[in-house]
């Protein structure tokens, strides 16, 4: 039987009053208040007599820390954080500058140099960071500015008066497996917000909640997702300059699967090297961690590591879908920003400027809408109205088609994004449409039983333990601690289908999609074909793939007890 996680009913809860809570921690979120608080400032300074309080300002932080569940490659387009924190260069945590590039068509044996560079993959002047470090930094910025950050805590639902949004509970702590209090239970706080931004990152849970009960999805495309897998190495000096970017492509993906991989060289001999696997391949059996490991045998790669030390593992997804499947960005008493919005270039790989511009753009709404003490869509549609006004519509505008063209391959992609370079982004359509990444799969029964020309993709990686490795090896090197005595926050709605169709169809994928072990079939004899699926969900890194990935979309991601989860640091 698997439990999980069910609002206690009928008891009291405490209340709490806001003028915006931020839900999420993230660059964006931050982002999101440290505008808001600037603007704030500057309003008193000029209005003495009619100042605005930032009292009543939250962000809550699922994470135990800021930052610590933060993931990325991580490189940072300085632009917005120039318009943000002038002179933010002297202070944050930067590891490198870019000044080389090199973009690679990886064969199984050869790396070949694409002879000039595309100008979306140039990155000179861009930054190589830890994202959870620069997002601790930047959350220090928010307190030193007066903004109370709730860190340990999770949103679990949202609360709701008819159709707007008027606040959030976050999560009750001391819940046992079962889902009955234990000694130490304390209830979740009502939070009850004039404005509530949802900062959650890719596939945000109350985002879902919020997608789903407003059909906020509807006329869009569907999102669509990569997940990237992600080690950090130490390799001997001079494998690799500080500040040197290397993109690849190709192998050992095929030309069906989307995807490559990045490897950024940054300060004290650290390489950030990860790969992302478009969540829309067509072989259940394919697995992102396998992916990876694969990747890290080809002899161009392996040289580079060779005598190195992997030391930090972790995984995190990333939207895809560009402008086409953007919700609406606000209504009555929210606005969504960030990855959980779609505010990611895919073509650029790159997002943390995007999701902090659209954090900035929504603090500006929001003040305008403190100072009006109107919190209705019809005031805080501004948000909208800014981004397109910015140079986030700009950039996305550019990129509006690109992962559309590569749905039906590499060679087809590739001849769409050379059209939509030439026609300012537009191609063959005005509106190249997508499906869902999930529907592509295909059951075992239409593809070969060896995997055919994908079998170095499929199934669990074993790792020889100095290159390569296994999941819980790797998982080990993300430091995730949940804790054990509390409901699965990964729930099956229906584990039926796991044990009978699942099984036979597609032979369970969650085993392989999750970078983190969580799912296992197991030998159960009370079964009709002998396999049963068991959760670790102590193991979970976050990543949302399984929410996503899922094909009978019967897994829902829900906050584990808040403080739970990763520890990435320098990721
Ligand atoms: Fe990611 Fe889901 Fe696995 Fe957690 S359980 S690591 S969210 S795929």
């Amino acid at each position: 039987m698997i439990y999980f996680r069910k609002p206690i009913e009928g008891i009291e809860r405490p209340q709490m009053e806001a003028d915006v809570t931020i839900v999420g921690g993230g660059p964006a979120g931050m982002a999101c208040a440290l505008r808001l608080s600037q603007l704030i400032d500057k309003h008193n300074r000029r209005y003495p007599d009619a100042p605005l309080s930032k009292e009543n300002i939250n962000v809550l932080e699922k994470a135990r820390e800021i930052g610590q569940h933060c993931l990325s490659g991580a490189l940072l387009d300085p632009r917005s954080m120039d318009e943000l924190l002038p002179g933010w260069r002297r202070e944050a945590p930067l590891d490198a500058e870019v000044e080389h590039e090199g973009v690679f068509y990886l064969t199984k044996k050869k790396a070949h140099r694409l002879p000039i560079t595309p100008p979306p993959m140039r990155d000179h002047g861009n930054y190589v960071i830890s994202i959870n470090r620069f997002t601790k930094w930047l959350g220090e910025k928010v307190e030193q500015a007066g903004i109370t950050i709730f860190t340990g805590f999770a949103g679990s639902e949202l609360l709701f008066d008819g159709d707007r949004v008027t606040g959030v509970r976050t999560d009750d702590k001391g819940m046992d497996k079962a889902n009955q209090p234990k000694s130490n239970f304390e209830p979740g706080y009502d939070l009850k917000s004039k404005i509530t931004v949802l900062a959650e990152g890719t596939r945000g849970s109350l985002t879902k909640q919020l997608v789903g009960r407003l059909d906020l999805d509807k006329h869009r495309n569907p999102q669509v997702y990569g997940v990237g897998v992600k080690e950090l190495w130490e390799v001997p000096s001079g494998r690799i300059r500080k500040g040197e970017v290397i993109y690849t492509l190709g192998w050992p993906l095929t030309t069906k699967e989307y995807g490559g991989s990045w490897i950024y060289g940054s300060k004290d001999s650290i390489v950030s090297m990860g790969f992302v696997t478009g969540l829309d391949y067509a072989d259940p059996r394919l697995d992102p961690q396998r992916v990876l490991q694969q990747f890290k045998t080809h002899p161009y790669i392996a040289h580079l590591l060779e005598g190195g030390k992997m030391i930090r593992y972790g995984a995190k997804t990333m939207p895809y879908g560009g402008w086409w499947s953007m919700p609406p960005l606000a209504g009555d008493g929210w606005m969504i920003i960030g990855d959980g919005a779609g505010f990611l270039n895919s073509q650029r790989l790159k997002g943390i400027h995007l999701g902090i511009k659209s954090g900035m753009l929504a603090a500006e709404a929001a003040f305008e809408a403190l100072l009006a003490n109107n919190f209705s869509a019809a005031q805080l549609k501004s948000f909208k109205e800014k981004v397109d006004a910015s140079w986030v519509k700009d950039e996305l505008w550019e990129v509006r088609n690109f992962h559309q063209g590569f749905e039906n391959g590499l060679l087809h992609g590739l001849f769409h994004a050379t059209l939509q370079q030439l026609t300012g982004g537009r191609g063959l359509h005005a509106i190249y449409t997508t499906e869902a990444g999930h529907r592509r799969m295909k059951h075992l029964d239409q593809l070969p039983a060896d995997g055919g020309n994908r079998a170095q993709l499929l199934g669990k990686a074993k790792g020889d333990g100095k290159l390569t490795f296994d999941k819980l090896t790797d998982l080990y090197h993300s430091g995730t601690k949940h804790e054990e005595d509390q409901p699965s926050h990964l729930v099956i709605h229906d584990t039926n289908i796991c044990n009978t169709r699942c099984v036979v169809e597609f032979g369970n994928p969650c085993q392989h999609f999750c970078p983190a072990n969580v799912y296992e079939m197991e030998e159960a004899g009370d079964v009709p074909h002998g396999k049963s699926i068991h959760l670790n969900p102590s193991n979970c890194v976050h990543c949302k793939t399984c929410d996503i990935m899922d094909p009978y979309e019967i897994i829902t991601w829900v906050p584990p007890e808040g403080g739970g989860g990763p520890n990435y640091d320098g990721m």
